[in-house]
């Protein structure tokens, strides 16, 4: 089977190793490339992958919009989330999914047994990973859902976005969408803050967070992953936040869905989860 993940950049990804762990999983044989591909050499790109004998891709950053204008469905998840993370192809046609609000869930509510039903729940961040993940946070039913951003009006864009597809109200759900200003992020407290602004991908590099943002916080969880806390898990420990966690576990998960949608079969993700490959 042919797989492969694509974007820019792409050479750290880690995708071929999680999804060959999966395939061991059933003795499936895969053939897993990592293209580096542009908005500019998507489309061709796509063409010729499917015309010999793709099966499925993972779309990463910055392709996770453009790729929807080149497939003939798009799923509900990738629909309310206006971009996606995998296409495959199935009955002569390619369907765009995604899979990344899924991923998050998962891992928060199986992994961590973080349940977010009922819960208020502060959203740093509205770029893609935002618009991922956000979705399927409303699935679950918070009492509250707040998005921060350093652009105020992407987040009020995305909330706006959103009104038009889901019915908030009748889910009984508050959502609000401002700036990162003390003013916004302190009016509430939150038991759950997710950070899926890209600060994380710089070393050093902190928001500037009110301390008392964690105050009562039961989960501080960076969407980024890897082998040290990133400043923002530091700085949630430091002020009060109970636990906290990168999103590895989310990557796996995302990334065993996909698997799902290619190859039917439902991998075993514990494995991975609890030793991260190098
Ligand atoms: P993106 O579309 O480029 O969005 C970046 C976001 O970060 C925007 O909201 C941006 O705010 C904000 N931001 C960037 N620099 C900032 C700064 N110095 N101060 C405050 N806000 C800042 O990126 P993305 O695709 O959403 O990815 C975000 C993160 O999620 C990355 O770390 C990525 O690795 C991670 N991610 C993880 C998974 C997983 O499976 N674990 C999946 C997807 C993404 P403005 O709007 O103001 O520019």
């Amino acid at each position: 089977m042919k797989l492969a993940v694509i974007g820019k950049p792409i050479t750290h990804s880690k995708s071929p190793k999680i999804h060959q762990d999966f395939a061991n999983q059933f003795d499936a044989k895969i053939e897993f490339r990592k293209d580096e591909v542009t908005p500019d050499t998507l489309e061709k790109w796509l063409a010729d992958f499917f015309k010999h004998g793709g099966k499925g891709v993972s779309i990463t950053l910055p392709l996770k919009e453009a790729a929807l204008k080149y497939v003939d469905e798009i799923s509900d998840r990738a629909r309310l989330a206006s971009s996606c993370n995998v296409i495959y192809a199935k009955d002569e046609k390619l369907f765009a999914d995604c899979t990344d609000g899924y991923g998050l869930a998962k891992d928060l509510e199986e992994n961590l047994k973080v349940s977010l039903k009922g819960k208020k729940i502060l959203i740093l961040g509205a770029g893609g990973a935002a618009r991922g993940i956000i979705p399927s946070v409303i699935e679950k039913n918070p009492a509250k859902l707040k998005i921060a951003n350093r652009t105020e009006s992407k987040a009020l864009l995305l909330m706006e976005d959103l009104e038009g597809k889901v019915n908030l109200k009748e889910k009984n759900i508050i959502f609000e969408a401002g700036d990162l200003s003390d003013d916004f992020l302190l009016d509430d407290s939150y038991d759950l803050v997710i950070n899926s602004t890209s600060i994380s991908t710089q070393a050093e590099e902190s928001l500037g967070l009110p301390k008392a943002l964690f105050l009562g916080t039961k989960l501080a969880y960076d969407l980024f992953y890897s082998d040290e806390k990133t400043v923002f898990m530091h700085e949630a420990l430091e002020n009060g936040a109970e636990k906290v966690s990168d999103g590895w576990g989310m990557l796996v998960e995302q990334g065993a869905e996909s698997f799902r949608l290619w190859t039917n079969l439902i991998p075993d993700t514990s494995r991975l989860i609890e030793k991260p490959i190098d």
